[in-house]
């Protein structure tokens, strides 16, 4: 299922810097097929918009936990 956030998502309207063909890959697997396992997706719908970073790519699903970790309330 594609994510409601593409019309917005500075991802995917090409606003951060990535290889074209690389971009399209991540477009096609993580925006138009699964965002669930996007780091940005995850982030925003688990602390909030705010707390995805402007360089917080859909790939980096480490830097994901680490920030949901660090922000959730015991
Ligand atoms: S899946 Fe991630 S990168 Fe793609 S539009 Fe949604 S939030 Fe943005």
């Amino acid at each position: 299922m594609s994510c409601e956030n593409l019309e917005k998502c500075p991802f995917y309207n090409d606003k951060m810097p990535i290889d074209s063909a690389l971009g399209r890959l991540y477009k096609k697997n993580y925006c138009e097929n699964d965002k669930t396992k996007c780091a940005r997706y995850r982030v925003a719908t688990t602390l909030g918009k705010e707390y995805v970073l402007d360089n917080l790519y859909p790939n980096m699903q480490e830097k994901a936990e680490s920030i949901i970790q660090a922000n959730s309330k015991k």
